[in-house]
């Protein structure tokens, strides 16, 4: 059985693209078949990320026109035989593709993949409902801000109201000396808002922008760094692997609990 999905949060600019490249290229590592779907039509760049925006000739709106086959709109990555981009079509509007589409070009990458990924646009439009129509899970990406945090639990409200159950939590860009100075909020106050089971915690680093400007993932690197090992371990525990969390030292209880007390009335 395949496993569709969707990583979302609501607010952009937290690493959901991010997230996709580097887990995309985790799961592949580990011997899975991937692909990767880029449903932020219009503003696409998970090819970027991905270091495959030469090599797109067709786009998934080509696919939905009957102008090519899926096959033939996918794209591969030469570093790694296992994973395939299903790029986005940059010069559309994104109302150009319907639910039902996305569904269908999905449900047909199932046949063939272990793991569908679909990298979802910002906000809760009709982007949004694209990248979610497919999907049988989803992982949610917030940074440690209060803006992420509360956008974040809009999503999973709508993700729940759609009929997706398994929705699992990635903090992104934590700092723990800021989080020791309360002046961040920790992952414990970012989960207990959230009330969903975390999946990982990537700290803030500087790695992960190089990497995103060369088109490379961290997790291709040869050289060990914090953050390519927290996607690492993101991976492993999707495939249903006990992994400790790494220690980012950043649990306190502090200031932002007042944050979450705001939830709690609600
Ligand atoms: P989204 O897809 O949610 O809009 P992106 O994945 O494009 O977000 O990331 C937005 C920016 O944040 C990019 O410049 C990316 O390099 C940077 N970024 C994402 N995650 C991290 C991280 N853990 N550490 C440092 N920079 C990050
Ligand atoms: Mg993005």
């Amino acid at each position: 059985m395949s496993r569709i999905i969707v990583i979302t949060s609501g607010k952009g600019g937290v690493g959901k693209t991010t997230c996709t490249a580097n887990l995309g290229m985790a799961l592949a590592k580990l011997g899975r078949q991937v692909a990767v779907v880029d449903a932020d039509f219009g503003l696409r760049n998970l090819d970027l990320l991905l270091g495959l925006e030469n090599r797109i000739v067709y786009t998934a709106v080509e696919v939905l026109a009957g102008e090519c086959r899926l096959e033939q709109a996918l794209v591969k990555d030469k570093r790694q035989p296992r994973l395939v981009l299903l790029p986005a079509a940059q010069n559309r509007m994104k109302d150009v593709v319907s639910p039902d589409q996305m569904n269908t070009l999905v449900s047909e990458l199932a046949t063939k993949y272990d793991y569908i990924l679909i990298d979802s646009p910002a906000g809760i439009e009709q982007g949004f409902q694209n990248a979610i129509a497919g999907a049988k899970e989803a992982l949610i990406v917030s940074t440690p801000e209060i803006a992420s945090v509360r956008d974040a639990d809009r999503v999973v409200g709508l993700l729940e109201a759609n009929g997706i159950k398994r929705i699992r939590l990635i903090v992104n860009r934590l700092r723990p000396a800021m989080v020791q100075a309360n002046d961040m909020m920790s992952v414990q106050d970012v989960q207990e808002i959230l009330a969903i089971p975390l999946i990982g915690v990537i700290p803030d680093d500087e790695k992960v922008i190089v990497s995103t400007n060369r088109g490379e993932p961290l997790v291709l690197s040869e050289t060990t760094s914090l953050a390519g090992t927290a996607f690492d371990h993101i991976a492993r525990r999707l495939e249903g692997q006990k992994i400790e969390f790494l220690d980012l030292n950043g649990q306190q209880d502090g200031f932002f609990s007042w944050f979450r007390k705001l939830f709690s009335k609600n």
